[in-house]
């Protein structure tokens, strides 16, 4: 068993080819049991499309016997602590995501607000993790997590290809950058050039406009 692979391959003699980051995601491991069968795998969560149900399908479900004996634990539970839920970069709609263009920490309160007014959470490219100022549970990419929202807008990130293997599954990729050159834009729908400290505060202001104008 093969855990948070993020790409399965089918070999021509019928192996699986089981595909996972390595190594702080310097390496892309290929891992191979052909001398086991079944094979199995887990993939990391958001990176593939959950198949759609199908209505018709059927199958047999036969229930089988099982003496109560073997059902017998010789776990005694002290206790039982609930875990706050926490909040997950993967599972919000919307991503705001902050990259190196950020030029200092208490920037990131713009782009936190600019989240909050679309109900969305904050999130960041490694750099920003490294420098201590984001927590690594908010970073995207291939040794970060797997997003897929409807909306993730970026500001100020490059497009290195460690991060859009992240994110590039995205429903609508909005960029902000300076660089026009940036690869940013060859993953995203809309390409923004332009400074991120111009254009997220004009974006807080229109969007608060609009939803002023929705309350009257
Ligand atoms: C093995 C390995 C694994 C990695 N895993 C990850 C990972 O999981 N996630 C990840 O993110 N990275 C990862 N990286 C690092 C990755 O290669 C890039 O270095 C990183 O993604 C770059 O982050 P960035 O885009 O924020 O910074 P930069 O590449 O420095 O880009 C900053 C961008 O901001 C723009 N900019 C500057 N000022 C402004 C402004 N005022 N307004 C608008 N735009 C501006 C610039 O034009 C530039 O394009 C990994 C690297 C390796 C080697």
């Amino acid at each position: 068993l093969t855990a948070d692979c993020t790409i399965l391959e089918m070999d021509e003699e019928t192996d699986l080819s089981q595909i996972r980051p390595a190594f702080g995601g310097n390496i892309m491991a290929h891992i191979k049991t052909p001398n086991n069968r079944p094979q199995m795998a887990t993939v990391r969560y958001k990176i593939m499309n959950a198949p759609e149900r199908m209505p018709g399908e059927t199958g047999e479900i036969v229930n089988r016997h099982m003496p109560s004996g073997k059902l017998v634990s010789r776990v005694e539970v002290l206790d039982i602590v609930e875990k706050p839920k926490e909040e997950s970069i993967e599972n919000a709609d919307v991503l705001v995501v902050a990259g190196r263009g950020v030029k200092k920490p208490e920037d990131l309160q713009m782009l936190q607000e600019l989240a909050d007014l679309l109900d969305g959470q904050l999130a960041c490219t490694r750099p920003l993790v490294e420098a201590g100022v984001m927590d690594a549970k908010t970073q995207i990419g291939l040794s970060g997590r797997t997003v897929r929202p409807k909306l993730i807008i970026t500001c100020g990130v490059s497009g290195a290809v460690q991060f859009t293997a992240g994110m590039n599954h995205s429903d609508q990729i909005f960029a902000i950058n300076t660089d026009p050159e940036a690869p940013i834009f060859k993953t995203a729908n809309y390409c923004l050039v332009g400074d991120l400290y111009e254009v997220v505060p004009e974006l807080i202001q229109r969007i608060e406009a609009r939803k002023g104008a929705a309350h009257v």
